[in-house]
């Protein structure tokens, strides 16, 4: 480690840790975070790529330094070039000159970041690579092996923090629909009451229920039917914001939580979804299947706990059935 560098270093980690601190999204977090890499190693460019989930691909998630149109394009298979020899290996790589090493792949396409040397090292959690962290320079030899220990460490700390990611991402996902599941809902809700109820913000819910759901598998199998489920959970996202949150409440029942939402607005939201999901039949192989779903609002009332909220909204669906389906009512 070069004197500069080690000067540097208290600056550099205490920077990491109040990034990794922060709630930013995955992407952000990282293209900080490479920088960081680069300012402490003074190279060109810096770049993180994460396995896939069948852990047989390496995906470039951010970079700093290079062109960004080309960080999404960036993949390795494992095994494949320098960054798939590391994550194959578990170990490090380090190379003062790209031309003479077997390892390194020249990606053709457009011209790219000039590479002469480069450090590569895994990012393992709990004993796993979930990912290598690239560093590259434009000059030969520009990496010594205290740059090595210090991108290890780096990775290191990064790498925990990105399995973590994942694995709440697995614990409050739907594995069908890729909507929140059940579980989610129940610590998350009575959170986003009581930021509405603290800052005198309106909040409200919407339950929808897909209509006689129950045909489309007796008609067509319970794949099928899986299928449009799947379909329709993408268009009720395609309908709602940012903020709101889809979750899947039950069989063919998912429950959105529209957060700044006066029962005036959700019913908007709501007919946004109904006529998403009316808008055509949903397409599996050669069967063209026509769907609705019917939906039920309740805006959050001062002092009423998050099962009351969900059981009005449940209340209006009902209406809603009982009023011919593939309709909006508010309770
Ligand atoms: P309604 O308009 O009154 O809602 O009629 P429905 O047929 O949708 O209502 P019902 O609640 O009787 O049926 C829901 C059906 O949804 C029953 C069940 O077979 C089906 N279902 C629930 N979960 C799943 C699932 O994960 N996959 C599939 N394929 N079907 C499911
Ligand atoms: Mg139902
Ligand atoms: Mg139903």
């Amino acid at each position: 480690m070069t004197e500069d560098q080690l000067r540097r270093l208290p600056a550099v980690l205490f920077e990491v840790g109040k990034v990794l601190g922060s709630d930013q999204e995955v992407g952000a977090l990282l293209s900080r975070l490479s920088e960081l890499c680069c300012e402490l190693l003074a190279c060109d460019a810096c770049s993180v790529m994460l396995l896939d989930g069948g852990r047989r691909e390496l995906l470039a998630r951010a970079a700093w330094g290079l062109r960004t149109e080309k960080v999404h394009r960036l993949s390795f298979a494992v095994g494949e070039g320098v960054a798939g020899w590391v994550a194959q290996r578990g170990e490090a790589a380090r190379i003062d000159d790209v031309t003479v090493d077997p390892r390194f792949v020249v990606l053709d396409g457009a011209p790219h970041t000039p590479i002469v040397s480069m450090a590569c090292v895994p990012m393992v959690a709990r004993g796993e690579v979930v990912g290598v962290l690239t560093a590259t320079s434009g000059k030969p030899a520009a990496f010594l092996q205290s740059d090595v220990e210090l991108l290890t460490f780096l990775a290191t700390t990064i790498a925990l923090d990105m399995e973590n990611l994942r694995l709440h991402k697995v614990a409050v996902t739907d594995r069908l629909t890729g909507a929140y599941n059940r579980e989610f809902l129940s610590t998350r809700l009575p959170v986003e009451i009581d930021a509405a109820d603290g800052n005198e913000r309106a909040l409200s819910v919407a339950m929808v229920d897909v209509d006689h759901f129950k045909a489309v598998n007796d008609q067509h199998g319970h794949d099928v039917g899986d299928e449009v489920l799947c379909e329709i959970s993408r268009r009720l996202r395609a309908a709602i914001r940012g903020g709101d949150l889809l979750v899947r409440y039950g069989g063919e029942e998912f429950l959105v939580v529209l957060p700044r939402a006066s029962a005036g607005q959700a019913w908007e939201v709501g007919e946004r979804m109904r006529a998403r999901v009316a808008g055509g039949p949903v397409v599996v192989g050669d069967r063209r299947l026509p769907v609705q779903v019917s939906v039920g609002i309740a805006q959050h009332k001062l002092g009423e706990s998050a099962g009351e909220l969900v059981r009005r909204a449940d209340g209006a669906l009902y209406v809603a059935k009982a009023n011919g389906r593939d309709r909006v009512e508010v309770a």
